[in-house]
């Protein structure tokens, strides 16, 4: 039986870490690393970042050279889906009907986005961002001489707002909330990103919820409730992304918005692991299950999955921390800002830097970093520390 090998099934972030820690750590077994996308891992950020806007090569996107996997004996299966787990049998199925056996399986198959339930999204134009094959999409069928419509106007909306606005595209962003980033920052913030996204040009609306995509083959028009309509080329659908459980519900292992684990990574099946996008785990810092979509939380989740997988022990229960680049702004965000009962702003909000802190009966939680790195630096030194937390934004002696 430990004759198997070890399994990691999703090629992104997450589970290139988990190979890299298994041979760090001294696993010199088999190793096959699966992947239903058609490459090796890359990073997802710069897709609605520098490489949309062809600022960044496709080999600079990608997280290691094909060499790396040679040179660690990684067995790669790219461009192959697992279609079913049987953890009794330890072995899972891949989607040409090949049974793989294993001693230990690592699931790191991430998130996906949230599909609108919309009459029209099947039409020629609209899209999602999470893939590179959507970048490579949006290069092969836009241009700047259209009118792109975006709905959702969280990171990943308005991050590609920002970017094909600057390559001269035409850009309207729909929300449905009252304000944009409603989900994950405080009005003061929202309210300087809509002003930043007006000052260039792109035009938000927020109280505004489609009703349908309308057009004969290709999207011409989004539809509102009222029958007014807004002419578009193209639609980005961004309302957010849902962790990929299907192989691990169908088997079933725990899930509740994510594949349940433990600190140590373990789901509840026999050495069967989860970790990224993908994985809800208990936070004592939070006091609640947390599920991360980060590349902080691939990484470090990852590394914890192997070292737990190799017997080390582990309890993960990290300081999340998280960035969005729109235009010249960084936004940096250090911890978890929901249940906040008052916030401390250091600095008028503008582009020249300024900082919040959100508190929970006085006590700092999270802090949010415009073109402020050394706030965010701070903030994530004393946030790790809860009991010795000060405002970062003080700390850091910003104005
Ligand atoms: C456009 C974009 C911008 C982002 N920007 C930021 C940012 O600025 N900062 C930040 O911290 N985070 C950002 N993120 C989030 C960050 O990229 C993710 O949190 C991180 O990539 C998660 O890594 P992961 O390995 O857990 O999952 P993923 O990167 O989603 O990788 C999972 C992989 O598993 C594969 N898979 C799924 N099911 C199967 C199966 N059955 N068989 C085989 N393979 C399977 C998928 O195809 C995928 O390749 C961004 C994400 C996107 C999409």
């Amino acid at each position: 039986m430990t004759d198997a090998p070890i399994l990691v099934v999703g090629a992104g972030q997450c589970g290139l870490k988990a190979v890299e820690t298994l041979r760090t750590g001294g696993y010199d077994g088999d190793l096959v690393f699966i992947g239903a996308e058609p490459h090796a891992p890359y990073q997802r950020p710069p897709l609605s970042k520098a490489f949309l806007k062809g600022e960044m090569s496709r080999d600079r996107l990608m997280l290691k050279p094909d060499r790396f996997f040679q040179e660690k004996a990684i067995q790669t299966r790219f461009g192959e889906a697992v279609a079913a787990i049987a953890p009794e049998r330890r072995e899972v199925t891949l989607a040409g009907g090949e049974h793989l056996a294993y001693s230990k399986l690592l699931l790191t198959t991430g998130t996906r986005a949230r599909r609108v339930p919309l009459e029209g999204t099947d039409l020629a134009g609209v899209f999602h961002l999470r893939e590179l094959a959507d970048v490579e999409w949006i290069a092969a069928n836009l241009d700047p001489s259209m009118r792109l419509a975006i709905v959702g106007a969280g990171y990943i909306g308005l991050e590609v707002a920002a970017a094909l606005r600057v390559a001269g595209y035409n850009v309207t962003v729909l929300e449905g909330a009252e304000r944009i980033l409603r989900r994950v920052v405080c009005p003061e913030v929202s309210a300087f990103f809509d002003g930043l996204h007006r000052d260039h040009g792109v035009d938000i609306r927020t109280s505004t919820l489609p009703s349908r995509i309308v057009g004969a083959e290709r999207v011409e028009a989004i539809e509102f409730s009222d029958g007014n309509r807004l002419a578009c080329d193209a639609v980005l659908l961004a309302v957010g992304a849902e962790p990929v459980t299907d192989l691990a519900a169908a088997a079933g292992i725990g899930c509740e918005n994510g594949i349940l684990v433990d600190t140590s990574c373990r789901t509840s099946a026999p050495d069967v692991f989860a970790a990224g996008d993908c994985a809800a785990f208990p936070s004592a810092r939070y006091g609640r299950t947390i599920r991360l979509e980060c590349v902080q939380n691939a990484i470090d989740q990852g590394k914890a999955a192997a070292q737990a997988m190799l017997g080390t022990p582990v309890a993960y229960d990290p300081l999340p921390w998280f960035w969005s680049d729109q235009y010249h702004v960084k936004l940096q965000i250090a911890g978890l800002s929901d249940g906040h009962t008052e916030i401390a702003i250091e600095g008028a909000p503008s582009d020249a830097g300024f900082a919040v802190t959100y508190l929970k009966e006085g006590v700092p939680v999270a802090v949010d970093a415009v073109n402020q790195p050394r706030a965010h630096m701070l903030a994530r030194r004393s946030l790790a520390t809860p009991t010795a937390a000060e405002p970062a934004a003080a700390a850091a002696g910003t104005a």
